[in-house]
């Protein structure tokens, strides 16, 4: 049977909406949540992923604040902005879009962020909040892969997943959180040994390598669920085209559903983001969290 198709587009438009009735019933009370972009220099990439971010946090209803700066910005005018941006009232979530210019050193400049209006959840204090079970700010993009998860699965607890990769941005925050939800959690990485007998044993497989289709069909269990975190820009037929860390068809002709991409995890990321900050919002100023917007 074929696989059910896990639409990231549709379930983050509808995140989307949702954030922002929030954000309707928030300026209501006369407060409107506010994201600050910081980036620095001129990636290309980035200087997408900051331009969407724009767009959609202006959608919502969300004051958008971006700061461009020059690639040779220094260390210290970044942590000025930082302090300035901790100190804002206007301001509820922080992101500095990463990866930094070289000379700057990413994990003191996260880190400097308020970890209250860390919505990329990146913090130190947030990392160790999320592994304690504590309350936190969850990073964007396993945050997304986990409301799929339970979108479609209703309770995860007792299943098995594996995630293969082990970033601090997608693969540790991934496990923590499927650990949170009662699953039984193996991390694979470059040195796993039998790579394919660890992901066939995944009821939940998480694919987040960076390594164009690496997950193939005969490494997916029939029945699992796979969560294809990966974005890779490939050459084919002389066009550039967007594939995951999956091999779609061989892996959908045995899994029972699966993330496309793109359409999948991408689209969660930003809705995530955008959640995040309305859940920052409210915290700052003792209200209710928003409901099923955060983990
Ligand atoms: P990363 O920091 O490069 O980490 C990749 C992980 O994959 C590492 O832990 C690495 O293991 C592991 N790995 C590499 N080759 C492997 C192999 N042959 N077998 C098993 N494991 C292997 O990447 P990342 O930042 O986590 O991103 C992963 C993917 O997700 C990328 O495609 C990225 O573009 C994508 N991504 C998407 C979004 C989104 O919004 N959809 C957001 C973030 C990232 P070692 O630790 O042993 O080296």
């Amino acid at each position: 049977m074929a696989a059910t198709v896990i639409d990231g587009k549709t379930f983050a438009a509808r995140v989307r909406g949702q954030v922002a009735t929030h954000v309707a019933g928030l300026r209501e009370q006369g407060l409107q949540p506010g994201l600050a972009v910081v980036l620095v220099g001129m990636d290309p990439a980035s200087q997408v992923y900051v331009k969407n971010k724009h767009a959609s946090t202006v959608e919502v209803g969300m004051a958008s604040f971006e700061h461009r700066l020059p690639a040779d910005t220094s260390e210290a005018d970044l942590l000025a902005l930082v302090a300035a941006l901790n100190a804002d009232p206007k301001v509820h979530g922080i992101l500095v879009q990463l990866p930094l210019p070289s000379h700057l050193n990413s994990e003191l400049l996260i880190n400097a962020i308020d970890p209250a209006k860390d919505v990329d959840g990146f913090h130190i204090s947030n990392v160790g909040l999320l592994g304690t079970g504590q309350k936190s700010m969850v990073p964007c993009t396993p945050l997304g892969c986990l409301m799929m998860l339970r979108d479609h699965h209703g309770s995860l607890a007792g299943m098995s997943a594996v995630v293969v990769g082990r970033s601090n941005i997608v693969g540790k925050p991934m496990a923590q959180l499927l650990l949170g939800d009662s699953c039984t959690v193996t991390v694979a990485h470059s040195r796993t040994r039998d790579l394919a007998a660890v992901c066939r044993g995944a009821d939940i497989l998480v694919a987040a390598v960076g390594r164009p289709e690496m997950i193939t069909g005969n490494m997916v269990k029939p029945g699992a669920t796979v969560i294809d975190v990966g974005i890779n820009r490939v050459m084919r037929d002389g066009k550039m085209r967007l594939v995951g860390d999956v091999d779609y068809a061989s892996a959908a002709a045995v899994a029972g559903a699966i993330t496309p991409v793109p359409g999948g995890v991408g689209p969660m990321t930003i809705a995530c983001l955008l959640a995040n900050t309305v859940t920052a919002c409210c915290r700052a100023n003792g209200l209710a969290e928003p409901e099923g917007l955060t983990s």
